[in-house]
C-alpha cells in the first residue's frame, strides 16, 4: 500500500493509565488522497495525527510507511516530506514575503506568488498597501484570522510536503474564510496526500475517506456519501 497504514495500533500517554488514547486503531491513509479524521473533542484525532507523523510511539502494532514499518531512517523523510497547519496560525511581525522565505529562503517570485494563488490569499496579498512586502502584525497591519490562515497554508504548501496536515484549520473561521480554505483544498487534491482534522462535517464533503474515532476507537471509515447514508 503506498501511503500511512496503522495495524491494531494501542496507544496510551503513561504506562500506568488503564485507559488508551488509541484502541486497536486499524487504519489506511492513502498517498495523494484527502483523508479527513472526524470526532468530538478528546476523541483521539491529535493523537492519531501524532502517531501518523512519527512524534508518538505506539504501544502494541505497527505503523507502516509505504508497507514498510517505521524506523529512524524513514521516520526522518516522513517528517520532512509533512506540512502541518494547526488551528491557531504563527506570523512573524515581518512582511509576508518574509514570513513565506522562512520555510524556503530560496524560492523565486514565481514560486511565492503560486503558493499565494493555491492557498487563496494572492487576492487580498495583491490589494495591501506593499502587496507582498506589507509588514503584518504588531509593526504592520492586522490580519484576519482567516487571512493568517491562508498566509500560512501558502507557507505549507511552499515546503512542497508530499504530506499536507490540516489541524482544525477552519474550525474558528467564519463560513467565507472557510469556504476559502476549502477552495484551496480542492484545487490541492490529487497532488499530495492531505488529512483534515475536522468536527465539523461541512469542512470534509470533498474528502475520499474519513475515518471518524470516538474514545479511541475507529468507529467508522469511509466515503464522505457512506458515511452520511449511516447516520
Ligand atoms: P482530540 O484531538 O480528538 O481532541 P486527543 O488526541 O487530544 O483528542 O486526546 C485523546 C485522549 O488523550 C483524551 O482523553 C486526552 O485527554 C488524552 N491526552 C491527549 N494528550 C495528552 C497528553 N499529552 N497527556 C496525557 N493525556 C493526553
Ligand atoms: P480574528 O480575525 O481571528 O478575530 P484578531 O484580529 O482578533 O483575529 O487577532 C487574533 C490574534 O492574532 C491576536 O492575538 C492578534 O494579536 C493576533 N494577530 C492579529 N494580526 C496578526 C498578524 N498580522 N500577525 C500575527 N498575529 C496577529
Amino acid at each position: 500500500v503506498k501511503g500511512i497504514e496503522c495495524k491494531n495500533v494501542f496507544f496510551r500517554y503513561d504506562k500506568g493509565d488503564s485507559n488508551y488514547a488509541l484502541k486497536d486503531v486499524n487504519v489506511i491513509i492513502p498517498s495523494n488522497q484527502l483523508t479527513a479524521v472526524v470526532g468530538r473533542s478528546g476523541a483521539g484525532k491529535s493523537t492519531l495525527i501524532d502517531l501518523l507523523m512519527g512524534l508518538n510511539q505506539h504501544e502494541k502494532g505497527q505503523v507502516l510507511l509505504d508497507g514498510k514499518p517505521l524506523s529512524s531512517s524513514n521516520l526522518m523523510s516522513l517528517r520532512q516530506s509533512i506540512s502541518y497547519v494547526p488551528q491557531d496560525p504563527f506570523l512573524f511581525n515581518e512582511s509576508i514575503r518574509e514570513n513565506l522565505l522562512i520555510i524556503n529562503k530560496n524560492a523565486s517570485e514565481e514560486e511565492l506568488w503560486e503558493a499565494l494563488e493555491f492557498s487563496s490569499a494572492a487576492e487580498f496579498v495583491r490589494k495591501l498597501p506593499q502587496g507582498i512586502d506589507t509588514l503584518i502584525g504588531d509593526r504592520g497591519i492586522r490580519l484576519s484570522g482567516g487571512e493568517r490562515q491562508r498566509i500560512v497554508l501558502a507557507r505549507a504548501i511552499l515546503r512542497n510536503p508530499s504530506i499536507l496536515v490540516l489541524d482544525e484549520a477552519t474550525s474558528a473561521l467564519d463560513t467565507e474564510n472557510e469556504s476559502k480554505i476549502q477552495e484551496a483544498i480542492e484545487r490541492l487534491k490529487g497532488k499530495m496526500t492531505i488529512i483534515v482534522i475536522a468536527h465539523r462535517l461541512s469542512t470534509i464533503r470533498n474528502a475520499d475517506q474519513v475515518i471518524v474515532l470516538d474514545q479511541g476507537e475507529v468507529i467508522q471509515q469511509g466515503g464522505f456519501n457512506q458515511l452520511a447514508r449511516d447516520k
